[in-house]
């Protein structure tokens, strides 16, 4: 609590009171808390991929100094540390778009299918690649939701990347959305590594991680979740999760559908 106090006095300046208002802090200090913790997190994760960067240009120079080979290892080292610095920054930048409601404004009514159909087929490939099985359950005549189609289609590539990233070779995707009560139901299930549910209640925070080093060495930022919770928080929907380690993860988001204006003829006349 702060504490400040005022004397309350008459014309001829005898004190007839003391007026004492207490303000609570302590929104104020957790937002700054939460702040500094943010600094310091992002200027760690900056650090990391930068400290290799520089080892290794250090040593690329050293040898080429001395005439010498390992160039075309080293620059590929470079070139993972470098997307990994530039997928850093991506993350961070749409954290914060999302943070100051920069698009808020901006949802409208959309049609989920239409906005995400060449997404599907892109996931279908990636998981091709890893010998992954992608299936699909998509409703029929889905209704509409009052979204952003950049906003959707954030949350499903964030959810969809994290399936693929923590499942092994030959495991299954799966990506269902159906219509539930006056909501949309988006579900994104693996068969893969699972998330131990002591870390649950922690995982859509930024830059929480199960095993930082297995999702930096994947290319991951830590803030792929946050972002997930910030659009469906926009929505004012709600994400569950269900995981059970070594069998897999599912992701549930729920999406209000978009409210039918009463007609002219129900609205009370
Ligand atoms: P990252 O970039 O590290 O993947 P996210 O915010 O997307 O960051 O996820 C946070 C952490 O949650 C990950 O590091 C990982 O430990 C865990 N995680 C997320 N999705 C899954 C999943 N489908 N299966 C297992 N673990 C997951």
């Amino acid at each position: 609590l702060l504490q400040t106090q005022f004397s309350l006095l008459q014309k001829d300046n005898n004190t007839i009171g003391i007026l004492i208002v207490f303000h609570d802090i302590t929104d104020l200090r957790k937002l700054e808390n939460t702040r500094k913790e943010f600094v310091a997190n992002v200027s760690h994760e900056l650090r990391t991929p930068l400290t290799s960067i520089r080892g290794y240009v250090e040593t690329l120079l050293e040898n080429y100094a001395a005439g010498g080979g390992h160039t075309y290892n080293s620059l590929k080292v470079i070139m993972k540390h470098t997307q990994r610095l530039d997928n850093l920054i991506k993350d961070i930048l749409e954290l914060s778009k999302l943070e100051t409601n920069e698009l808020k404004m901006e949802l409208h009514e959309l049609n989920i299918y239409e906005c995400i159909e060449d997404i599907l087929h892109t996931y279908k490939e990636h998981c091709e690649e890893k010998k992954q099985s992608f299936r699909l359950h998509i409703s029929q005549n889905l209704p509409t939701v009052e979204s952003n189609e950049y906003l959707l289609r954030q949350l499903l590539t964030n959810l969809l990347d994290n399936a693929i990233k923590y499942t092994h070779e030959s495991g299954d995707i799966r990506l269902s959305i159906s219509p539930a009560e006056e909501t949309i139901q988006i579900e994104v299930s693996d068969t893969g590594i699972g998330i131990p549910h002591e870390h649950i209640p922690r995982i859509f925070e930024r830059f929480y991680r199960i095993d930082p080093a297995r999702s930096r060495e994947m290319g991951g930022t830590g803030l792929g979740l946050s972002i997930v919770k910030h659009i469906v928080n926009l929505h004012n929907g709600a994400i569950k999760l269900k995981s059970t380690v070594g069998k897999g993860s599912t992701f549930t988001v729920i999406l209000p559908q978009k409210q039918e204006k009463p007609s002219a003829a129900f609205d009370g006349k």
